[in-house]
């Protein structure tokens, strides 16, 4: 997709951000338990690179990824750490992975078996190091009783093609005030893991959520993900043990002022009526750049005063109620601080009746990403 490197319209990236939530969150874990960030979705919506390259300086030790393209793009641009891919991935692409030394998850034997003659045919450099994934509650991807994963191992430990680098989990509600399911997945696990001959180097269960609430169970390594962002994985259920700092900010300016009578209609549908004589301003940001239609009536920042968004959002394009005359080229804030006001990507996400997570992700590449430095 091409950038939009010549209109005014930019995601700021605050790197020193990333770095203090990863240093805060190592600080509160033991020397054994690494950090291996998640950078999965173009680190969600972040930049994939940008952030990994400032994990690794905060602290990161390896990398998660959701997908075996994420984790050869990681290796494209230099990272030697370990990197997991935590989706399922077609066992045709196992020597490919192995060649890349990356880890991938594996939920059945029947993988493994589809995995092997792919391995076995012509050189293989090295074997391909595997994370059992276990289904402890989820419902989504690994192994559901213990014979099923010890059968798996038994036949991982017959092929030198394969090692088990690791194994874990993956709570569904570890963001919840109520922790009725969470234990049961604790427990459905340390059962579990039990069917192993042997303990592979990384047992991790933990997401941001877990880490932050429920360290006791972390393992010696953590899948940390949006709270390297700065963003609350609860939304605003749950108080994080030390303040997150948001990386994201989205910025704009307007490039179109006018004046409008009362009666005068704004955008596709004619939806909106100004009430009275009002300024409007045109954003040059639209559902094309991931601001959702749904957003409509939802506000932005400009000279520190919330503005509506009047009438439907354009593909390329969105109106604002101004409080006053102001010239092309002032400022509009649509996620971060201005003039001493914010807009959280929580704000955004409770307006539009989602997850923080989707409306970062949804942001698209049109919008160009600007990094702010981080501190030596
Ligand atoms: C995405 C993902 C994570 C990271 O979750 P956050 O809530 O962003 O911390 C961890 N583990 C798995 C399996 C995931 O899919």
């Amino acid at each position: 997709m091409v950038s939009g490197l010549h209109r005014p319209t930019q995601l700021v990236i605050d790197r020193q951000a990333i770095k203090a939530n990863i240093q805060q969150e190592l600080k509160t874990l033991p020397q054994a338990t690494a950090l291996w960030a998640v950078v999965k979705a173009n680190g969600y919506g972040h930049g994939m690179v940008e952030v990994a390259t400032t994990a690794k300086h905060a602290g990161a030790t390896g990398f998660c990824v959701a997908i075996l393209d994420e984790a050869l793009g990681l290796r494209q641009a230099g990272f030697t750490e370990p990197i997991l891919v935590l989706g399922i991935t077609s066992p045709a692409y196992a020597k490919l992975a192995a060649a890349a030394h990356i880890s991938l998850s594996v939920g059945s034997q029947d993988w493994l078996a589809a995995a092997l003659p792919v391995l076995q045919a012509g050189q293989l450099t090295a074997s391909l190091a595997i994370h059992f994934a276990v289904d402890s509650g989820m419902g989504r991807i690994g192994f559901r009783d213990a014979p099923a994963l010890q059968q798996a191992d038994t036949f991982l430990r017959q092929h030198a093609e394969f090692n088990l680098e690791g194994l874990f989990t993956h709570f569904a509600t570890a963001d919840e005030q109520d922790t009725t399911y969470f234990k049961q997945q604790v427990a459905s696990f340390q059962q579990m893991r039990q069917a192993l001959a042997v303990e592979p180097r990384y047992v991790h269960v933990s997401n941001s959520a877990t880490s932050l609430w429920h360290a006791a169970c972390n393992g010696n390594m953590i899948r940390f993900g949006v709270a390297l962002y700065g963003l609350n994985p609860s939304g605003a259920a749950l108080q994080p043990p030390y303040p997150l700092q948001p990386a994201l900010s989205f910025e704009s300016e307007l490039v179109f002022v006018k004046q409008i009578q009362a009666g005068a209609a704004v955008s596709y549908g004619a939806t909106y009526h100004a009430k009275q004589t009002e300024w409007v301003g045109t954003l040059p940001v639209g559902y094309a750049d991931g601001w959702q239609r749904r957003l409509q009536g939802f506000h932005v920042l400009v000279a520190g005063q919330y503005c509506e968004i009047i009438g439907r959002i354009c593909m390329d394009q969105l109106m604002i109620r101004l409080p006053k005359q102001l010239p092309v080229g002032t400022k509009a804030t649509l996620v971060g601080e201005n003039g001493g006001q914010t807009i959280s990507l929580q704000d955004v996400a409770a307006y539009a009746q989602t997850i923080h997570y989707e409306i970062a992700c949804n942001l698209t590449e049109r919008v160009p990403r600007i990094y702010l430095p981080e501190k030596a």
